[in-house]
């Protein structure tokens, strides 16, 4: 039997089906998985290690089902063209010159920093979706490194596309597909290979019949911006004469395993369409509202049966903050302050945990015997009483604005008390900041 820690003196938020408080308990955790949960004490066995919790919130860790690592040299980048007047704008003149810089050692570097910042931030689990098109081949294992060193449960994709032509777009379909089976063979627990592609609108017909047929033949779902930009439908209503999702569903690519990003601007048609499908729409407020693009109808899609979670876009390694802009952003645009509350919970719980539980194959997002010890302790004192029915309250208002004390990532503790106990991060950020300062000459930012 591997060591076992006992994580005690915690307010234990166990959520899953029967989710309970416990005051002062207890989580017992052995070969990665947790085997009892209780009052602190009430365990017999003996523990190899003991971690204390102080008082402090421990819950499941956090899932963030949409993530750009690789967008990490862009903070504080000068600007590499005019400002921009659209959602369009954006991408060409930032996204789409960022990308082509990169190399295999700036893509370790830009992934293991937000990884770094998820695990400060109680976030154990990641659904990258990776761009480097002058770095295609190998980029996805290099990624995979930068998350075996943290260690944080994550999968990634490669966004293929035909904006830098066809054989950065057949390189793209390699590395998908090498990827995806190499995980299979390896962790798949802790690594998964999705397909990405970047979006209908840089995608032909031919491309995406070549995706499709390689992505079939592994057996692995798609992770796709869909409708981020009016620009996604317009382009596709004029060159192919069908909208956004139409276009996906009729080469087979919607369904259970794939991840639809953003769908903002979607119709009543095609929110059935995602329902039928039980395509995995991932909201991500916090971009949308920085790229002026518009508020994902998330409420309505609920309503519909689609299932719906939450991602970050790249802004951020912390989850936590997209949840309580889900219900500001629904406020917002519909001009009503009792909308969206119970939502943030939906996508940031419900949504999250499902997909990804079915995606790693283990039991995610629940502190009961049997679930993977992904954990997190926040830095959270209540300063009011906590209960089942009032801690979305809690995690929206108050545990958002803390650190995490202690998190552990498949039973193992990768932060201590506030120490990362794999990475030095000083001199992980050092040598992040001497690569983004070379990228950024070769850009010419
Ligand atoms: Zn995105």
């Amino acid at each position: 039997m591997s060591e076992v820690i006992r994580l005690k003196n915690g307010v234990v938020a166990t959520m899953g089906k029967n989710p309970q408080i416990i005051e002062n308990g207890e989580v017992i955790i052995s070969e990665g998985k947790i085997l009892a949960v209780g009052p602190s004490g009430s365990w017999q066995g003996k523990a190899d290690e003991e971690l204390d919790a102080e008082g402090r919130l421990v819950m499941p860790g956090l899932i963030n089902s949409h993530m750009h690592l690789y967008s990490t040299f862009a903070r504080g980048m000068a600007p590499l063209g005019p400002t921009p007047k659209t959602f369009t704008d954006i991408l060409e003149n930032l996204w789409w010159k960022l990308d082509k810089g990169l190399n295999q050692d700036d893509i370790y570097y830009s992934a293991l920093l937000p990884m770094i910042q998820a695990v400060r931030a109680g976030a154990t689990t990641m659904l990258d979706h990776h761009a480097s098109p002058h770095a295609v081949t190998g980029s996805l294992f290099t990624i995979a490194k930068a998350a075996e060193k943290v260690p944080l449960r994550l999968a990634t994709c490669y966004e293929v596309s035909d904006r830098d032509g066809l054989d950065i777009m057949k390189e793209g379909i390699n590395e998908n597909v090498a990827f995806a089976k190499h995980c299979r063979e390896t962790t798949p627990t802790m690594m998964q290979g999705l397909f990405g592609l970047h979006a209908a609108f840089t995608l032909s017909d031919s491309s995406l019949e070549q995706c499709a047929e390689a992505g079939s033949d592994v057996g692995i779902g798609y992770h796709v911006h869909c409708a981020e930009g009016q620009a996604d439908q317009d382009y596709n209503l004029t060159h192919y004469n069908k909208r956004v999702l139409r276009r996906l569903a009729d080469f087979g690519m919607l369904g259970s395993k794939t991840i639809c990003a953003h769908c903002i601007h979607v119709d009543h048609e095609e929110i059935e369409l995602l329902a039928e499908t039980k395509s995995f729409v991932v909201h991500n407020p916090q971009s949308n509202m920085n790229n002026a693009v518009g508020a994902a109808r998330i409420i309505q899609m609920l309503e519909h049966g689609v299932r719906v979670g939450l991602g970050s876009d790249g802004m951020s390694g912390d989850i936590r903050q997209e949840a309580t802009t889900v219900s500001m952003l629904q406020r917002l645009v519909t001009k009503d302050p009792g909308v969206g509350f119970i939502e943030s919970g939906t996508l940031l719980f419900d949504g999250n945990i499902d997909f990804s539980s079915k995606l790693f194959g283990v039991t995610l997002g629940e502190l009961t015997p049997g679930a993977v010890a992904d954990i997190a302790v926040f830095d959270y004192l209540a300063p009011t009483p906590i209960t089942v029915n009032n801690f979305l309250g809690h995690f929206l208002f108050g545990v958002r604005y803390t650190t995490a004390k202690h998190t552990i990532v498949n039973g193992k503790v990768l932060l201590k008390d506030g120490q990362l106990t794999t990475i030095d991060e000083v001199e992980a950020h050092a040598k992040a900041r001497e690569l983004a300062k070379a990228l950024w000459k070769r850009l010419g930012a």
